[in-house]
């Protein structure tokens, strides 16, 4: 049988694109892509002419049958998305699946990520940390996911779309506290690549101020909440204080 190459791809700087990623790419018979138009671009900047299939959100389940039937029948394809790593808040999942599920091989070629990126130079705790992907969209629904992650004691990392950035910077600092460290990546690897860091109510203010900070693609991570241990041991001392002053 085959095999299934999950490939990485540059999240704006084509420099980033692996040799190793560059070999697989123009040596595999097939390249499943998010968007075909779009990678066909990079790969013409390789000058890699590999067919291309598209597989998206809207035909994966069904594509992926197709694909398996080629993979078990001996062909080498590889999946890669628009930018960075497939299956990252990005289409893969179907198909990564079913190849687990009918015991085709699967490699991957890692490479660029932006949520790996910006964490690694965030400057916040990276021991551990959570991938919490894009947001809810709806302010509602939104406020809810953030509530739910207020006692989240990892580091976390969100997508988020420019125009909303002033908007989910006010609810994050809202919900997780105006004091919590955090920053936003803007841009990674291009050109106008700007990093932001300090306090949520101090991103938040830069934001309402500075249209720049919501241009482009943007990461935010943000630190998680301190231990709930010493929480609630400082809220004993409290506690204990006020006993022994009454
Ligand atoms: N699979 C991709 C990865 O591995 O990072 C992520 C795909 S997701 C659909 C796109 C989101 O990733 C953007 O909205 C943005 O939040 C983030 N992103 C992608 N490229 C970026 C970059 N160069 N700088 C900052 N954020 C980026």
């Amino acid at each position: 049988a085959g095999t299934l190459y999950v490939v990485a791809t540059p999240i704006g700087n084509l420099g980033d694109l692996s040799a190793r990623a560059r070999e697989v790419l123009s040596g595999v018979q097939l390249i499943a892509a998010e968007d075909t138009r779009h990678t066909r671009q990079m790969l013409q900047a390789f000058g890699i002419d590999t067919a291309l299939t598209s597989l998206h959100e809207h035909n994966e389940m069904h594509k992926s049958e197709t694909l398996i039937t080629r993979l078990l029948a001996g062909e080498a394809i590889a999946l890669v998305s628009d930018a960075g790593t497939p299956l990252i808040s990005d289409p893969g999942f179907d198909l990564v699946a079913a190849a687990r599920a009918r015991g085709v091989s699967i490699a991957v070629v890692p490479g660029p990520c932006a949520a790996i990126a910006a964490l690694s130079i965030a400057g916040l705790p990276t021991d551990r940390f959570a991938f919490e992907g894009f947001l809810p969209a709806k302010n509602a629904a939104r406020v809810s996911r953030l509530r739910a992650l207020a006692s989240e004691q990892r580091t976390m990392i969100f997508y988020e779309a420019p125009h909303r950035l002033p908007e989910v910077l006010r609810d994050m600092a809202a919900e997780l506290g105006s004091e919590r460290s955090a920053s936003v990546s803007r841009e990674l690897t291009k050109r106008f690549e700007t990093t932001y860091t300090g306090t949520l109510a101090q991103l938040s203010e830069i934001a309402e101020q500075n249209a720049d900070m919501s241009r482009g693609e943007i990461v935010i991570v943000v630190s998680g909440n301190p231990d709930e241990a010493s929480t609630a041991q400082s809220l004993n001392a409290d506690q204990l204080l006020r006993a022994l002053l009454d």
